[in-house]
């Protein structure tokens, strides 16, 4: 049977999280309010008026560039893309395109296998949002709110193979997206929209058959599964004899098929042609320098950096780098923790992941410091507290702000290494449950832990678990 390997592109729109649209200072947060409030005459398209060009969405766009490794244009220029649809009052979409403000770049991507994919990136421009329309009662209603609202399109070479590479792209290109923090990067919210352009080959040849775009696709597994689909039919159409038609397909979410919507537009349909509205964007080197002066480490190389320096797992190194505050916080921890730093690591992946994950905030707005998540650790490292208490420590400090060795004395939360104490309360235990110690005794090894528990009941949690085990079996065995 002849093998086959696909060959994928991906065009990528991502919003800016601008607080104003790009040419004009309407709100962008117009996602959920009325239709129609968060507009004005530029973006709606009036005759006469003009449009200026906002700053921070330069700004954000060489952001992206320089996390792509792209050249950062000198100078870039809009154009004109003139179609018809009722959601683009103006006639045309202003957008940029032989001079877009980047050029060429990559992204690494690491596999789940272990590999790298470096995928290459042909262009990055900046260009306004259109509109949306709906059906509702019978009409064709129309929404400018998000006319106006800035994005950044960006375009990789076609060096994705598979439907999984395609949706490990995604995945990479949204955590650096929310780590620079140009974009919260939702495709839920339309803030990561995704175009796929598909074709086939005959492994080991050069020779291509004709792509076809795929669009309207908003989540990753939707993407994953449209090209799988796509991917099936083109060979399917080939094997037949039949050639694959450069089509512009839309992806059904509720029935998971692929519906022809138009014959591919060529670029020629739009006739582009240079905004004479707008001047030419410059960017010198002084604006270019103060824009990337904090540009911070990114993620791979932070990594990398961590596997290195902190002797971490790779799982480990994973997880506290996918997303930018909770690394920034692990790195803190650790550095007020002063041993190792896989027990900060271990603490943070467990129970600080689960705080932040339960309560759908970010590390940054906890109120458990790193410096007192590191005094916790050592509380219980210095057998000040047992790890139960410490554990319970995290959610009273992260509840009120305190310092966790204020709460350990005003409440007496102090681990109990009294052997005294502890032997007696062991003895009392084990007088008030004959049939647990019976059955103990008769093999019900078990119960051990369960006459911890009593033990722990009694001292109100502060016994020293190995202690109170020890003490324990020895009064059993007699
Ligand atoms: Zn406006
Ligand atoms: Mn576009």
């Amino acid at each position: 049977m002849t093998q086959y390997e696909a060959v994928i592109g991906l065009e990528t729109h991502i919003q800016l999280n601008t607080a104003s649209k790009i040419f004009c200072q309407c709100s962008t947060q117009g996602w959920n309010a009325a239709p129609n409030t968060h507009i004005c005459p530029v973006c709606s398209g009036l005759p006469g008026s003009l449009p200026v060009l906002n700053r921070s969405v330069v700004e954000k766009a060489v952001l992206l560039a320089k996390a792509m490794h792209s050249d950062i244009q000198a100078i870039s220029y809009f154009d004109r893309k003139n179609y018809f649809y009722p959601d683009l009052p103006k006639g045309y979409q202003i957008s940029q395109y032989d001079q877009p403000i980047a050029k060429g770049g990559y992204m690494d991507l690491p596999m789940p296998g272990g590999e790298v994919r470096r995928i290459g990136i042909w262009k990055a421009h900046m260009e306004e949002d259109a509109g949306k329309t709906k059906n509702a009662g019978g009409e064709r209603q129309v929404d400018f709110n998000r006319c106006g609202v800035p994005l950044v399109e960006m375009v990789t070479a076609p060096d994705l193979r598979t439907s999984e590479e395609a949706g490990q792209y995604l995945i990479r290109l949204r955590q650096l997206l929310r780590w620079i923090g140009i974009s919260e990067a939702d495709m839920e919210k339309g803030q990561l929209r995704c175009d796929a352009n598909v074709s086939i080959r005959r492994v080991g040849e050069t020779i291509l058959n004709a792509k076809t775009e795929i669009k309207n696709v908003n989540s990753i597994e939707a993407v994953k599964d449209a090209i799988t689909r796509e991917i099936e039919r083109q060979i399917v159409e080939v094997e037949a004899g039949r050639r694959v038609e450069a089509w512009t397909l839309e992806w059904d979410e509720d029935t998971g098929t692929l519906k022809k919507m138009r014959s591919k537009e060529t670029e020629a349909d739009y006739r582009y042609f240079r905004e004479p509205d707008l001047l030419p964007v410059r960017l010198d080197d002084a604006w270019r320098d103060q824009i990337l002066l904090n540009f911070p480490e990114l993620p791979l190389e932070r990594k990398a950096r961590f596997l290195k320096e902190y002797g971490i797992p790779e799982y480990d190194a994973e997880l506290l780098t996918v997303e930018r505050t909770f690394s920034d916080y692990f790195e803190t921890a650790v550095k007020a923790y002063r041993g190792d730093a896989k027990r900060v690591s271990n603490w943070l992946m467990n129970d600080v992941l689960r705080m932040i994950n339960d309560r759908g905030i970010s590390a940054a707005d906890l109120r458990l410091s790193p410096a007192y998540l590191a005094a916790i650790i050592q509380l219980v490292d210095s057998g000040a507290v047992n790890a139960p208490t410490g554990k319970s420590l995290l959610a009273r400090v992260e509840e009120s702000g305190e310092n966790p060795a204020v709460i350990v004395s005003r409440e007496g939360l102090a681990q109990v290494n009294d052997s005294d104490a502890i032997r007696s309360a062991c003895q009392e235990v084990l007088t008030e449950s004959p049939a647990e110690v019976a059955a103990y005794k008769a093999g019900k090894v078990t119960l051990l832990g369960w006459f911890v528990g009593q033990v722990m009941k009694k001292m109100r949690g502060k016994a020293d678990p190995s202690q109170t085990r020890q003490v324990l079996e020895e009064l059993l065995k007699q």
